[in-house]
């Protein structure tokens, strides 16, 4: 059988055409049929499918597909489950970029496509986001042939994937919103995630005066081998089972409730007096292995257990959701460790939310005591090695003179708005740095900033900005920021008049982190992004692998064609350099060339540079 040839540079783009033109002028149920067929005409597979995601975390359901043999049944509207390990796998996967698979190498079978009837030859499966959520997948797969995938046609398929997921995000939603008004899970009968935090909310309070409440968050392991062994709806059934043998068996308490959160996860509250607190551990152990024993009887091939957290609530100025979500780390925590006993959550839990809190609370002082210091990583043009700028980076140095690098406290600062604080600070010394070097007379060049995706959730950013450049008369080509693509989907009109008000002032934008997993060229060819910023995960290998070049010369050839430079960061290595150097590449951050440094370090390896 002969191979198909990959698609040209040129029908990629007239694919996303064809894939943007289907959505904007089609209602969206009759473009993604069209375009799913349109895919697997295109690449000559057997099959493509979407799957969105049905009940979080881990449940995808079949919403299109399209097959080339008339006589094979749809699985539109199945649902796959999966098992957390494997979800956790898919999804570091997915952080690289994509799933290739091809049989006869040295890969294992794709462990998380779901029931089909004969393994695949090959696949590809694009992961669609909407913001940083994941929602689904594009699954290509042809159970006939093999087929290698280009650079070109990854790029567009995830353009392609990403585009037509803005628009089933939307119905998803909705769909959403109408199956949450319902108080009841459909399976078990029982209460539903919302309703029981609704009621554990308005319950909690009497509760807690007769004695401490327990909450339990229970899941079970390997339930994925029962849907897929026995079916689902043999899965169900048990399911079913397991919800009422709780609730049975709680009923020796008082104050009882019990919910199917999603999937396989129970959780269930009752008062459980002080006194018998350790004998209430012992018997939710025990009541884990009857539950098993049952599951096990209905299904002899299966080992199961159960994985789960206890949280006990003693004080009134606990929430439900606090209260469930306490629960729900102690399980991750027992599943995390292979626990084979319910664990209780605490202290060491409790330190990484107080260390949380401790750099939310010590926050303020830091930015007065000016404990944030602003390091300068250089980015250098590779055409003659010159100096074209750096970027700015933040680290807190505490008063012992230790230091917490970014990783540690700006994700927990962007869960709470605080980011805003931070960021607002870093600008404003690049601004004040940019200034002084002016006013002494020594050469400027441009410096980035990182804009976080949370400050378009409010309107600051944009006057912020105005104001600095009016305070510190910086000219606007001293200037770039650095944005990832996710603050896009769910922000556009903020996002996007931040980038017009840089548009038309010259100030520089870079699209960071690109390939990192959130990332597509469907919006940035929609919008004008100076300068393409390849994430530090494509040189993770000190010598690249031929699939590494191959993805980043594409990109690059990509990025070039609409008109965009390209940075690459990460760069360690005289190898990297050199390729990067032939691939065409713009510039080049990395410690290969220098590390973040201080202000002074920094004026010192200017000048170094400048007077080479
Ligand atoms: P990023 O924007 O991708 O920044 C690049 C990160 O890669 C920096 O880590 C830098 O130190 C590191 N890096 C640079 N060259 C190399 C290299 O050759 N090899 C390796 N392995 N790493 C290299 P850093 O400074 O720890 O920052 C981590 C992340 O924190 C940044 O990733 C950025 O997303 C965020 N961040 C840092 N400063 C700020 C800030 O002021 N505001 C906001 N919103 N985010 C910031
Ligand atoms: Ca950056
Ligand atoms: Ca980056």
């Amino acid at each position: 059988m002969p191979v198909r040839d990959n698609l040209t540079m040129s029908e990629c783009l007239a694919l996303i055409e064809y894939v943007s033109a289907e959505l904007t002028t089609k209602g969206v149920e009759s473009a993604v049929s069209a375009i799913v067929d349109k895919l697997r005409d295109a690449f000559g597979v057997s099959c493509v499918s979407i799957r969105e995601i049905f009940s979080r975390p881990c449940s995808l359901r079949y919403t299109y597909e399209s097959l080339d043999d008339p006589t094979k049944v749809k699985r539109i509207n199945e649902t796959v489950t999966f098992e957390e390990d494997i979800w956790k796998n898919v999804m570091e996967t997915f952080s690289q970029g994509c799933y290739i698979y091809k049989a006869g190498g040295d890969q294992q079978e794709p462990q998380f496509i779901g029931p089909v009837p004969n393994p695949p030859m090959c696949m590809i499966q694009i992961p669609m986001y909407s913001g940083s959520d994941f929602f689904g997948v594009v699954d290509l797969v042809d159970f006939e042939k093999l087929r290698d995938w280009s650079g070109e046609e990854i790029s567009a398929l995830t353009i392609c994937a990403n585009f037509i997921c803005q628009y089933l995000y939307k119905t998803n939603q909705s769909f959403m919103e109408i199956h949450n008004r319902n108080d009841t899970d459909p399976i078990t009968g029982f209460m539903n995630f919302t309703a029981f935090t609704e009621q554990l909310d308005e319950n909690l309070h009497s509760m807690l005066s007769n004695s401490p409440v327990a909450i339990v968050y229970s899941d079970i392991h390997h339930f994925k081998y029962i849907n897929e062994t026995y079916g689902y709806r043999k899965g169900d059934e048990l399911l079913k089972l397991v919800a009422q043998s709780i609730s049975s068996e709680m009923s020796k308490y008082v104050d009882i409730m019990v919910c199917r959160a999603h999937a396989d996860n129970f959780i269930t509250a009752a008062s459980v007096p002080e006194e018998i607190i350790a004998v209430f551990d012992n018997f939710i152990h025990e009541e884990n292995q009857r539950v098993c024993k049952l599951m096990e009887d209905n299904c002899p091939d299966v080992q199961i257990r159960m994985n789960t957290g206890i949280c006990y609530v003693r004080d009134n100025s606990t929430t439900a959701a606090t209260a469930i979500a306490h629960a729900n780390l102690a399980r991750k925590t027992a599943k995390r460790e292979g626990m084979n006993k319910p664990l209780v959550f605490s202290d060491e839990m409790m330190e990484d939310i107080k260390r949380q809190e401790y750099l939310n609370n010590e926050l303020p002082k830091a930015i007065r005591n000016h404990d944030l210091k602003v390091y300068y990583q250089p980015k250098i043009n590779c055409l003659d090695d010159s100096l074209y700028g750096a970027e700015a980076l933040v680290r807190w140095q505490k008063p012992d003179g230790s230091f917490i690098y970014p990783d540690q406290f700006i994700p927990v600062f962007e869960k709470n708005g605080n980011i805003e604080d931070v960021d607002f600070y870093v600008y404003r010394q690049v601004f004040r740095y940019i200034r002084g070097r002016l006013d002494a007379g020594l050469p400027a060049f441009p410096i980035s900033m990182n804009v976080s995706r949370v400050h378009f959730q409010r309107d600051n950013i944009l006057s912020y900005i105005k104001s600095l450049f009016e305070e510190f008369r910086v000219p606007t080509d001293f200037v770039e920021f650095e944005l990832t693509e996710n603050i896009y989907m769910n922000n556009f009109d903020r996002a996007d008049a931040l980038i017009q008000y840089c548009r038309e002032h010259g100030i520089q934008v870079s699209m960071d982190d690109f390939g990192s997993g959130y990332s597509s060229l469907n919006v940035i060819s929609t919008l004008s992004i100076d300068t393409l910023k390849i994430d530090k995960i494509f040189l993770k290998n000190a010598e690249l692998s031929d699939n590494d070049k191959t993805v980043i010369e594409s990109i690059i050839a990509m990025a070039k064609r609409l008109g965009m430079k390209v940075i690459c960061e990460g760069v360690e290595t005289e190898a990297q350099t050199v390729f990067l150097k032939k691939a065409k590449c713009d510039q080049i951050q990395g410690y290969y060339y220098g590390r973040p440094m201080d202000e002074e370090s920094f004026n010192k390896f200017v000048e170094k540079m400048t007077t080479k």
